[in-house]
């Protein structure tokens, strides 16, 4: 188990890489140990990894354990070693996508092999898949072929780190853009111009301001807002004539996206009543919905009692949960290692949660199955 992570880290499935090469090796692995797996390619270098054990029937009642193959990039700045070549140091691998979230990966991977050899009453599904980290692609490709192949599906677990913590719920994405447009002249001449940049600044004035209603969740508390990135103008001689903000807003479940979009429309119009010149345009960059599984869930209950963990949290990030929540069954996440560590230069984690989390896995599938 352990050199299939290296092995993935090595593959160093970033975007730019594309998961190819990591979904080849995991295969390869599944098929070595007897377990049937399929290779899902595109655009080249884009890949997943769907392997089962278990009955071969699409009515069999089926539990799904869902990772990402993707990692974000890294370069060696800030890192002791070359992040794509693993470091075995003190019970822990280094490398990029060690935590998030090969790790986990891989601990299901070695359950699946576990639980291959085991007698069952129902199948497992295993899906790595693509792209988490920017677009959740992969996942959206697997929901679709799998939908009608899992038609008794019980419930999914995510892999991603959370310190073998069982969380249910987290926050959503909405990432929007907001471009303000003017009107170019020369630098000197600001009065034959429509400054796209101070259009912005009458915007933001606003917008600190600004809240979007909801009521705060018992678990996950408020939803939120932010600025966090700014671009306008060509150069100091020219009036600009477009300026773009990029907003992140985090969501609570149930609330509508579109609705938010409205709101800043509705923000956005107000201030063009009190200035003609004011113009907008409202895209999304990204939108990943928030997710919930009810604490009293069977499936919940199931997997709480067989790994031994009375209490369920939140995440503070979000995954492919979402995705996974259109087969109709509850989505959990469960994971080994310390998410604070994801992202980060000398990204690790200890050999010993990979090894419990294998064990976990095991142990859950056989329970609640
Ligand atoms: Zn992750």
């Amino acid at each position: 188990m352990i050199e299939l992570l290296k092995d993935l880290i090595q593959s160093a499935p970033t975007l730019n890489n594309g998961e190819l090469r990591a979904a080849e090796v995991l295969a390869d692995f599944f098929r070595q140990h007897g377990i049937p797996a399929e290779l899902d390619t595109w655009n080249g270098n884009r890949a997943n990894v769907t392997a089962s054990v278990g009955p071969d029937n699409s009515d069999a009642a089926t539990l799904l354990f869902g990772a990402h193959l993707d990692v974000v990039p890294a370069t060696k700045d800030h890192w002791k070693a070359d992040p794509f070549c693993p470091v075995e140091e003190d019970g822990k691998i280094i490398g990029r996508g060690s935590v998030d979230m090969l790790g986990g990966l891989c601990a299901a991977a070695a359950a699946m092999v576990d639980l291959s050899r085991q007698q069952l009453n129902g199948r497992i599904i295993f899906a790595a898949t693509a792209g988490e980290e920017t677009d959740s692609c992969g996942v959206q490709r697997f929901v679709e072929q799998y939908r009608s192949r899992i038609k008794n599906p019980i419930g999914t677990i995510i892999t991603e780190p959370t310190g073998m913590k069982i969380l249910r719920a987290h926050r959503g994405i909405l990432w929007l853009k907001v471009e303000t447009k003017g009107k170019t002249a020369h630098g000197s001449m600001p009065h034959l111009g429509v400054n796209a940049v101070l259009k912005m600044n009458a915007f933001l004035n606003r917008l600190e301001h600004w809240e979007i209603p909801h009521t705060p969740h018992p678990l996950l508390g408020g939803c939120s807002i932010s600025p966090n990135r700014i671009t306008g103008g060509s150069a100091t001689n020219i009036i600009p004539d477009s300026c773009c903000l990029e907003i992140d807003i985090r969501t609570l479940p149930k609330q509508n996206h579109r609705e938010i979009i409205e709101n800043l429309k509705a923000l956005c119009e107000s201030i063009q009543n009190e200035d003609p010149d004011f113009k907008t345009q409202i895209s999304i960059i990204r939108a990943v919905d928030a997710m919930e599984t009810p604490a009293d869930s069977p499936f919940v209950k199931a997997v709480c009692k067989a790994a031994g963990i009375h209490e369920t949290q939140a995440a503070g990030f979000t995954t492919d949960g979402p995705h996974f929540q259109k087969l109709k069954a509850p989505v959990l996440i469960l994971g080994p290692g310390d998410g604070t560590r994801c992202h980060k230069p000398d990204e690790s984690i200890e050999i010993s949660a990979v090894e419990q989390a294998r064990q976990t896995y095991q142990t859950i599938a056989a329970n609640v199955l």
